[in-house]
């Protein structure tokens, strides 16, 4: 079977078909950079991860742009408030945002570009819009005149039959109810401070929709695959982008739409507006490891929603470990006589891997596939039922996985310590010195690692 998706702008599944046969070009709403982002905001960038992972895992070469807003109504706001530079408030957030993305094991996009380095494109766009007669000026204000696009209102499915021409709207964020010609550019004002350009257009700065237009063109062109965010960015973000690229080169924009669904808590969307969210940091101090988090916010499909909670992360733990104590068994595997049934559950769980995830992305099935697969293959390792090769193939299956999964502790060179720490505690209890082998095991659980005595010698693993 094919690789399928939930295009949200036909609102069908339709079979994934690159523009260039081998590549995919696609392009992440990134953070805007006022605040620490929380783990509604990671439960979209995981998904992500999870479709620029399978993409890779299926063969195709990804390029992948996830922007930084570093420039909007809120990053003006709040550094003001701060009584600091806008560049001073955004880049210790957009540090911490990079940092967060590398504890929950979430691949880099091929380029991160910042807004306010592309603000010459930006004008670009709007000067065509305005040749095309798509943009007008009030006030010094530039606004898009939506009833000059009909296709506006089609991503986000509005009837936009009965609206009031001219209409305008200057905030970046906005409700469906009141669907208006938008702001491009903005005026400099009091508010604004010291956060301004001199352009063709005037003094100001630029609105929120108009830089994904921009720096989507720029490293990705005027046509590309995969367009992805989170269901709130489908109106008015995303409707407006397409407003705006199509508008200004007059063809087709992004082929396919993909919209995750929220992170809840208590019923309620995760949102900083609201007060109830929680940033990866809160969780970590809690003593939750960041692969715990990943586990997860990845293991519901992206368009349901999630309720997050304590118990939820405390199964992802359990889960995990169940995963990498398995990664350990295999690992550490010495030598069994084969009794003809690996290769046929190894071969299953490569399929119903790929038949979950070509669906739509569908993890739950996947993650089905690989516990059993872990169940199957754990009974086969306990009774010495399978050769040193079988072995090997099931190995290189989960390492396979885990390309996708990411869920694997990796080697670190910490590794080769703990070995050694092992291997002095062996020789402390063959010389029969149980005070110095506790002492070791003692040490290393303080460190977080845990031995275990099987038949097959010692064995470590992290707590997780
Ligand atoms: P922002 O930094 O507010 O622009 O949001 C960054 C990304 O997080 C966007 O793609 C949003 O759609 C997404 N997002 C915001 N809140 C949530 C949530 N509660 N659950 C999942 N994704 C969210
Ligand atoms: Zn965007």
């Amino acid at each position: 079977m094919s690789l399928r998706f939930r295009n949200s702008l036909t609102r069908r599944i339709e079979e994934f078909v690159p523009i260039e046969p081998g590549k995919v070009r696609m392009y992440t709403c990134g953070p805007t950079v006022y605040n620490f982002a929380h783990i509604g905001n990671f439960r979209t960038y995981l998904f992500e991860d999870l479709l620029r992972r399978y993409l890779k895992y299926k063969g195709f070469q990804v390029t992948q742009v996830m922007n930084l807003t570093d420039i909007d109504d809120k990053t003006i706001r709040d550094s003001r408030a701060a009584g600091v530079s806008l560049h001073q408030w955004t880049a210790p957030i957009t540090q911490a945002f990079f940092d967060d993305l590398d504890s929950l094991g979430i691949e880099r996009a091929e380029h991160s570009p910042a807004a306010t380095e592309h603000i010459p494109e930006m004008v670009d766009i709007i000067k065509r819009l305005r040749d095309r007669g798509l943009a007008y000026q009030v006030d010094g204000n530039w606004y898009y005149r939506i009833s000059g696009f009909p296709d506006y209102g089609k991503l986000a499915n509005l009837d936009t039959a009965g609206l009031k021409a001219g209409a305008r709207v200057a905030a970046d964020e906005y409700e469906k109810d009141s669907v208006s010609d938008f702001a491009l550019w903005k005026a400099w004002d009091e508010a604004d401070g010291d956060v301004f350009w001199e352009t063709e257009l005037g003094k100001g700065r630029p609105g929120w929709h108009i830089e994904c237009s921009a720096m989507s063109v720029k490293y990705l062109g005027e046509h590309f695959d995969i367009h992805t965010g989170g269901v709130d960015n489908m109106f008015p973000h995303h409707e407006n982008e397409i407003a705006q690229s199509e508008g200004a080169f007059d063809h087709k924009f992004v082929n396919y739409w993909l919209h995750s669904e929220f992170l809840l808590v208590e019923g309620r969307r995760m949102a900083k507006s609201l007060g109830n969210f929680f940033t990866l940091r809160d969780i970590l101090k809690l003593g939750h490891s960041p692969q715990a988090v990943r586990y997860l916010l990845l293991s519901t499909h992206y368009r349901q929603q999630l309720n997050f909670s304590f118990d939820g992360l405390q199964a992802a733990r359990g889960a995990l470990e169940r995963y990498n104590d398995f990664v350990a068994n295999l690992s550490q595997y010495q030598d069994g006589q084969s009794n003809g049934l690996a290769e046929g559950y190894t071969k299953t769980a490569a399929d119903g891997f790929e038949q979950g995830l070509d669906d739509d992305l569908n993890i739950s099935a996947a993650l089905g596939t690989v516990f059993d697969f872990v169940r199957d293959i754990n009974r086969l390792a306990a009774g010495r039922q399978m050769s040193l090769a079988e072995r090997d193939e099931a190995l290189a299956l989960v390492k396979r996985f885990d390309t996708v999964l990411n869920f694997a502790q990796k080697a670190t060179s910490l590794d080769a310590e703990i070995e050694k720490l092992i291997a002095q505690r062996n020789q402390a209890r063959k010389n029969r010195d149980f005070a110095l082998a506790d002492r070791i095991r003692g040490d290393l659980l303080a460190q977080g690692i845990v031995l275990e005595d099987t038949a097959q010698g010692v064995r470590w693993k992290r707590k997780t």
